[in-house]
């Protein structure tokens, strides 16, 4: 059972790649990606852009500009 909606869980991957989640919310954000294969490829896809990104700069880059950069890029092919 999720008691979370797409809206809410597609905007709670940011605050969760930060680690921002409570556990609460970590807890309902994991329940509705293992229950939904839409917001289970976004997650994914954001994971693994932050993780090849983090890679390629190091900590050059502050991860919240990183951040910005990734989902104006997702948020343009969508
Ligand atoms: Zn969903």
């Amino acid at each position: 059972m999720t008691t979370m909606d797409c809206r809410t869980a597609k905007k709670d991957i940011d605050a969760y790649l930060d680690g921002e989640l409570g556990d609460q919310e970590c807890k309902d954000f994991m329940d509705h990606v293992d229950d939904c294969a839409d917001c289970r490829d976004k997650f994914r896809s954001s994971k693994k852009s932050i993780n090849l990104l983090q890679l390629v700069y190091n900590d050059s880059v502050p991860p919240t500009k990183l951040r910005e950069n990734i989902f104006g890029k997702l948020g343009q092919t969508d």
